[in-house]
């Protein structure tokens, strides 16, 4: 049961735990939202899995050989070439990170009064659809919207909700369909092989695009292979380009599974996208040949890429090491989402805050009682960031209201995640002395990042 990590520490960074007092002080200036305090006051920061894993040390010398020229820069080509054999994808427009791969892809694929229909949305992915005039459109399984469900494949795409949608507005009025790997919205979730071939296959008859977010792709590979016994002896590099089979176009933010800081892109199969992308990357990001990145970035990355399929102990170490966390969670009876996802333990806090309603945040207050009490600093996942109806203005109200405590790969040991979940457990027993809050400042875009908020007690 016990998997020590596949790599040994070569360097450190030193953290700081400020008092409980100073703690209070810091949460109050960063009006109760845990994505305005500084990071010098957080101990463990568990916001994001997002640009904060520990690159390796063949990366770190990839780094050393950027080959910064403004075009044609050699590490493109090395980006290019391990992005066709780890993905498949022979067709690559490099983008700054996730959100310029989305942005592009949007502008080319969606005219306005479109549909995208997806497993769930992610946060930047359907503020980009909205943006060029599309419309957002969740067909998840419905296990997906109950914390409690042990259903093994929780990212899946209801495919009889997918076709009657298709048949209700017909083809012509969707723009793609989206499928998100692990699926971070609805608690870090895979879908499974037999899902996206379905997905793909329901598409092509009806001749609709097909996007995956691979941003976690690797991740949902693992699962595949541990939970469908067809995949239990197939290298996690041999699903993952599988999956790859079942779509056209894959975007990625390479800041989660590609082990970089930053970075993204898109990559397909489709000669018009890529024509079309292609020609919109050197207005939004760059030139074609690093769209937004210098040469070592992608140096970095491209060694990155290759690095997260080496071998099948990584992927097993990064799952395995959440899944340890949750559990020390879940054994104290404090309420997770299951089964535990692959890069995120997600709190429910419906359940560990019953007292407090959805329209006073409750996961919101949450991350500030976690933050205040232990110094680890987690995410809200529910109301804030599920953000208002651009036609109405009305909030969404998502069934799911969660708190993410996402773990970065290669960083903390359990040690670190053993002491984050002695104090959630703590906090747990108090939990009635946690108020709710009021968003007294409200950004018109992504809300939840730059929100404040007062408590109501
Ligand atoms: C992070 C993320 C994005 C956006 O990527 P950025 O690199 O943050 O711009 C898109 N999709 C998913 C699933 C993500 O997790």
């Amino acid at each position: 049961m016990f998997l020590p990590p596949p790599w040994k520490i070569k360097m450190v960074e030193p953290i700081r735990l400020l008092s409980e007092d100073e703690r209070g002080q810091a949460m109050k200036a960063a009006g109760f939202n845990t994505f305005l305090l500084d990071s010098k006051d957080v101990y463990i920061d568990l916001l994001t899995d997002s640009g904060t894993s520990a690159m390796s040390d063949y990366q770190w010398a990839g780094i050393m050989l950027g080959d910064e020229a403004y075009a044609g820069s050699r590490n493109f080509y090395n980006l290019t070439e391990a992005v066709k054999d780890v993905y498949g994808m022979p067709l690559l427009v490099p983008t700054h990170q996730g959100r310029g791969a989305e942005h592009l892809v949007s502008r080319v694929l969606v005219k306005p009064g479109q549909y995208v229909a997806s497993n769930m949305y992610f946060t930047t992915s359907r503020v980009h659809v909205e943006e060029t005039g599309g419309i957002w459109k969740d067909v998840i399984v419905e296990e997906a919207h109950d914390p409690q469900s042990e259903f093994p494949f929780k990212g899946n795409i209801d495919t009889e909700k997918l076709s009657r949608f298709i048949q209700e507005k017909g083809k012509d009025a969707i723009a793609f369909l989206r499928i998100e790997a692990n699926c971070n919205m609805a608690g870090g979730q895979p879908f499974s092989m037999e899902n996206v071939k379905a997905v793909f296959s329901l598409a092509k008859e009806h001749g609709i695009h097909v996007v995956m977010d691979a941003t976690r792709a690797l991740e949902n590979a693992y699962f595949i292979k541990i939970r469908d016994s067809a995949f239990k002896n197939t290298p996690i590099r041999d699903i993952l380009k599988e999956m790859m089979k079942y779509v056209d176009t894959i975007i990625v933010s390479s800041k989660k599974d590609n082990l970089v800081n930053i970075g993204g892109f898109l990559a397909t199969r489709d000669n018009r996208l890529f024509e079309e992308t292609r020609n919109l990357v050197v207005t939004y990001e760059g030139l074609h040949t690093y769209g937004g990145m210098s040469g070592r970035d992608m140096e970095a990355l491209a060694r990155g890429i290759r690095e997260m399929v080496s071998d099948d102990r990584h992927a097993e170490h990064r799952v395995r090491q959440v899944e340890r966390f949750g559990m020390l969670l879940h054994a104290a009876g404090v309420p997770i989402v299951v089964p535990i996802g692959g890069h995120a333990v997600y709190l429910d806090a419906k359940r560990f805050l019953p007292h407090i309603p959805q329209n006073q945040y409750p996961a919101q207050a949450l991350t500030a009682a976690i933050y205040e009490k232990t110094g680890v600093r987690s995410m809200e996942r529910g109301i804030v960031s599920a953000g208002r109806d651009p036609k109405t203005g009305e909030e969404h109200k998502p069934n799911l209201e969660l708190v993410r405590l996402t773990i970065p790969r290669r960083v903390y040991t359990d040690d670190h995640l053993a002491f984050a979940a002695n104090g959630i457990i703590e906090l747990f027993k108090k939990k009635d002395d946690i108020a709710g809050l009021r968003m007294v400042y409200e950004p018109t875009q992504l809300r939840f990042f730059q929100a404040r908020f007062e408590p109501l007690a």
